[in-house]
């Protein structure tokens, strides 16, 4: 199950398979990197949330 890279809690799948949350992608890569929803309501915007992931 997909993990939120932010907090590191299993994000909880809908049931469409669609998960609760976002998927960011850093500026420059390919790599996805899944947020939670809490996260993303707490942190607010993308560039935030990049902060906040290595
Ligand atoms: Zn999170």
């Amino acid at each position: 199950m997909a993990k939120c890279n932010v907090c590191g809690n299993k994000l909880a799948e809908l049931f469409l398979g669609k998960l609760k949350g976002t998927v960011v992608k850093k500026e420059g890569s390919n790599k996805q990197y899944n947020v939670c929803f809490e996260c993303q309501k707490k942190l607010g915007s993308k560039e935030e949330i990049l902060k906040k992931i290595k």
